[in-house]
């Protein structure tokens, strides 16, 4: 495909959490891209059902997926994954955490790693360090490269907004930063989060748990912009309007690229 997109979501990302984090490549994102710190998730705000949304584009009441415990869709819709390998697309996926496989149907990946966030260390890095890797060797056309430390290691074991989070935060965008450096010119590049959070958990309907930031980095985005009225749901009709791949006909967002 002419248009390549790298998708990159950070668990459990509050808006504020990112603003606050420290790294001086948020402020770039901003000035390189188009942005919002407004974008709404789907209830509940837990990891499997958001992302579920995030790659099917129609809410948990649609798909099915309710809880962190995948169940296969009592009415099957294709998602972004299926829709781009039916098209002839190479996909690959890079995650830390092992329940984010059914993201993707059987068949539908070419390129997959996955590391164990809770039994080993530093995973996000190497993560990164694996997508980068296999970009480098074969192109895929669409990556979706998840981190989970800023939600395991920062909000459920510190507290969202505590220093442990940010730092878990500002540890992401400098993984950001390096793929944007090493592929910017080539791939369109997606940053959000799930969800929020507050205390230590997540889940509810409260703003710091619904509300995400996203970052748009490629030719179809003006810089600077701020995008408004943004849902979880838009990021998979987004990805396949840039990639030129069809949407499916159940999907409920819309596409953010010009
Ligand atoms: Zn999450």
């Amino acid at each position: 495909m002419e248009n390549k997109v790298i998708l990159v979501s950070i668990d459990g990302m509050r808006p504020d959490g990112v603003l606050q984090c420290g790294h001086p490549f948020v402020e770039e994102m901003m000035r390189l891209g188009s942005y919002t710190l407004d974008a709404r998730t789907v209830v509940p705000s837990v990891t499997l059902p958001c992302h579920m949304s995030m790659f099917h584009s129609v809410p948990p009441t649609r798909h099915g997926i309710g809880t962190n415990t995948y169940t296969p869709m009592v009415r099957p819709l294709n998602g972004l994954f299926e829709q781009i390998a039916a098209a002839g697309g190479v996909s690959a996926m890079y995650y830390g955490w092992e329940p984010l496989r059914d993201v993707s149907r059987p068949g539908s990946l070419k390129f997959a790693g996955y590391l164990n966030a809770y039994a080993e260390d530093a995973t996000d890095g190497r993560l990164t360090d694996l997508a980068i890797d296999r970009i480098g060797k074969s192109s895929p056309d669409f990556v979706f490269l998840y981190m989970v430390e800023t939600d395991e290691k920062g909000g459920h074991d510190n507290g969202w907004m505590s220093p442990a989070y940010l730092d878990c935060i500002r540890a992401a965008i400098d993984n950001v930063k390096r793929v944007w450096e090493a592929f910017g010119d080539r791939y369109t590049i997606l940053v959000t989060a799930d969800h929020g959070g507050h205390d230590r958990s997540h889940g509810s309907e409260m703003p710091e748990e619904m509300t995400i930031p996203m970052f748009f980095l490629g030719k179809r985005f003006t810089p600077g912009q701020v995008l408004e009225n943004v849902s979880i749901l838009d990021l998979a009709p987004t990805a396949a309007d840039i990639l030129g791949v069809n949407r499916a006909p159940e999907w409920e967002g819309r596409s953010l690229a010009e």
